[in-house]
Parts: C-alpha cells; sequence; structure tokens
C-alpha cells in the first residue's frame, strides 16, 4: 500500500466569508468525513507553515503581492465581484500556499509516495499581476516554482480538472516549456473565467505546453476518460514527466451548484487511479494533489475520499459508453493542434 501524505491545517477555516460558497465547510465536512471513514489510520497528517515572500514573487508580481498584503492589512475589501479579502487573508493564502509546498517536499523528500493537499483559499485563477475567482496567491504554481528550484525539474506536468479554465497558472507558466499545463474544464464561451479555448496554446518557448481542454456543458464520466485516453495520456508519454501535480477542483461535479458537468464520484477516483499509473510509469510515483475548487460539500466530501483511496491504490470502475460527437470532435482538433508539438500519434 502506498504512503500517502495529507496535508491541511485548522486556519484554513479562518479565511471565511458570510454565505460565500467557497466557506469553511468545504474542509469541515471532508475533515469529518474522512474521521468517519478511519483514513487518518492509513494516512499520515502533515501540518503545514507559510510560504514565504520569496515563494510568492517566484510567480507572482511584487505589485500583486504587496496589493493583497496591504489590502488585509487596511481591514480587507473587495477585490473583484466574488473574491474579498478579510484581514487575515493575507496569511491563510500563505499558509494555502504553504500546504501545496509541504506536499511537494513530502513526495520530493520521499516521505512518502504521494500526497493530497486540502488547502483553502484556492489558487488556480491566480495570474501573475492580479487575481480572481476566490483565489489569492497561485498554490499550484508556488509549489513547483520551489521544487524546480529545489530539484532542478526540467519537466513538471500539471493537470487541472476543476470546472473552471486553470487561467492563473496558465499565465504563470505560458512561456514555459519546463511545465506541460493542461486544464479540462466547461466551454468558457459562456463560463467563468471567460477563456480557456484550444486556440491559447502557450507563448514563446511555451508555445504548445498550454493546453485546453474545453468540454461541453453536460459531459460526464466517459467524456473525461475518452479525453484522457486519446489526447492528454499520449501527451503525458511523450513528455516523460519528472513530477505529476494535479489540481483537483471538485465542482465539476454533477451534484455541484455552479457548474454543468456531470461527474460523479466515481471519476475522481478513476482520474486519480490514472495518473498514478502514469506516476509510476515515468516518475516513481512521485504525484501531488492540491484541493482547488468543489462547493457541494457531501460531494466534495465523497470525491475527495475516492481520490485518497485511489492515492492508497484503490481500483475504481471505468465507465464506458457511447463518446458524445462534441467530445469526438475535441478530441480531433486537440490531436491536431497539439500534434505539431508533441509525438501523439
Ligand atoms: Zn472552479
Amino acid at each position: 500500500m502506498a504512503k500517502t501524505s495529507l496535508i491541511y491545517h485548522p486556519d484554513y477555516l479562518k479565511h471565511d466569508i458570510s454565505g460565500h460558497c467557497e466557506c469553511k465547510e468545504r474542509l469541515i465536512r471532508t475533515m469529518d468525513f474522512f474521521q468517519e471513514k478511519g483514513v487518518f489510520d492509513f494516512c499520515k497528517l502533515v501540518t503545514p507553515k507559510p510560504c514565504t515572500e520569496e515563494d510568492i514573487l517566484r510567480c507572482h508580481t511584487p505589485e500583486h503581492l504587496n496589493y493583497i498584503k496591504s489590502l488585509c492589512a487596511q481591514g480587507g475589501g473587495a477585490i473583484d465581484g466574488d473574491t474579498y479579502a478579510q484581514p487575515q487573508t493575507y496569511e491563510i493564502a500563505r499558509l494555502a500556499a504553504g500546504g501545496d509546498i509541504t506536499a511537494g517536499q513530502q513526495v520530493m523528500y520521499g516521505k512518502s509516495d504521494n500526497a493530497y493537499a486540502l488547502v483553502r483559499p484556492p489558487g488556480h485563477h491566480a495570474c501573475k499581476n492580479h487575481t480572481m475567482g476566490f483565489c489569492y496567491f497561485n498554490n499550484a504554481a508556488i509549489m513547483v516554482r520551489l521544487l524546480q528550484e529545489d530539484y532542478g525539474l526540467e519537466r513538471v506536468f500539471l493537470f487541472d480538472w476543476d470546472a473552471h479554465a486553470a487561467n492563473g497558472t496558465m499565465d504563470i507558466f505560458r512561456d514555459d516549456p519546463t511545465v506541460l499545463n493542461v486544464s479540462i474544464h466547461q466551454d468558457p464561451h459562456y463560463f467563468y473565467p471567460g477563456t480557456g479555448f484550444v486556440e491559447q496554446t502557450g507563448e514563446g518557448d511555451g508555445e504548445g505546453y498550454t493546453i485546453n481542454v474545453p468540454v461541453q456543458a453536460g459531459s460526464a464520466d466517459v467524456d473525461y476518460t475518452y479525453l484522457l485516453d486519446k489526447f492528454v495520456l499520449p501527451v503525458l508519454d511523450d513528455f516523460e514527466p519528472e513530477l505529476i501535480v494535479i489540481s483537483a477542483g471538485m465542482d465539476s461535479h454533477k451534484d455541484d451548484p455552479i457548474s454543468g458537468l456531470r461527474l460523479s464520484d466515481n471519476a475522481y477516483g478513476k482520474m486519480t487511479e490514472i495518473f498514478m499509473k502514469a506516476a509510476k510509469k515515468h516518475c516513481n510515483g512521485r504525484l501531488i494533489i492540491e484541493l482547488e475548487g468543489g462547493y457541494d460539500v457531501d460531494a466534495l466530501a465523497r470525491s475527495n475520499y475516492n481520490i485518497v483511496r485511489a492515492l492508497q491504490g484503490e481500483k475504481f470502475r471505468n465507465v464506458r459508453g457511447p463518446v458524445p460527437a462534441s467530445t469526438l470532435m475535441l478530441a480531433r482538433k486537440l490531436k491536431e493542434t497539439f500534434g505539431k508539438y508533441h509525438d501523439i500519434k
């Protein structure tokens, strides 16, 4: 059985705006469910420290760091229509990035085979110089940059299955071929954040290393497993990563109130199992998962539990069925677009 570290800090509950869907109950319900299921009997619970300003500055501009820091020091306030800072938000956002870093270090130091960072606030909409969508600092990017510096990693594969495009992560790595950044999300034509199209492929040296997989509303397990099998895994195999990182947002779940996607509880276990297999093939099993969205707290807890079971080596059902025409067309378009950059025949 694999050794799995779970990263969590009780202070993650301190950033909490009344009535907001990105609420502390998201983690409370998951931790209660893990307790009921005995998860802490077989996984190691690790408490993180906040990341440093230096860690943040590997991914964000000094202007952005100072904006969040001073906004919080002055008592907080609105950043945009759905993102608010409280006085403690700066510290808790640093603690969230620190949680991702701890997960990364657990795996890279060999203290565990894999790790899941149960952090909030989330990070994948946080861009280099601005933020949005309940995020402040880009937790996953901050972790990847630190691990690259400490371990000289030249090929990191980052996969984001949150319902929303990982526009912040893509902004940070857009000209960087050392991080192959794949986001599968609901078609952003009429969905937040309004970017994340197939045609956005990265810039300069990073062209071909930003991959957006925009699926239609209503897409479910069969669409995701088809796209992973026919497109994402061939790209991953060609890239031969030294580390795999997953930004796990469970707002792609069928019970979630804010997306039109239809994934089951099983899908999150199955996708984790698929990336476990890829990590074993390419990088000694090194797999780090970190939490992004997911706003039905019960669906989130059940999906998180399946992720942990998969990290422990359990197998999940392979859902098969007719693949919708829109998904077949998307797979063809992705292969045409990215066949220039990766050997995916
Ligand atoms: Zn989301």
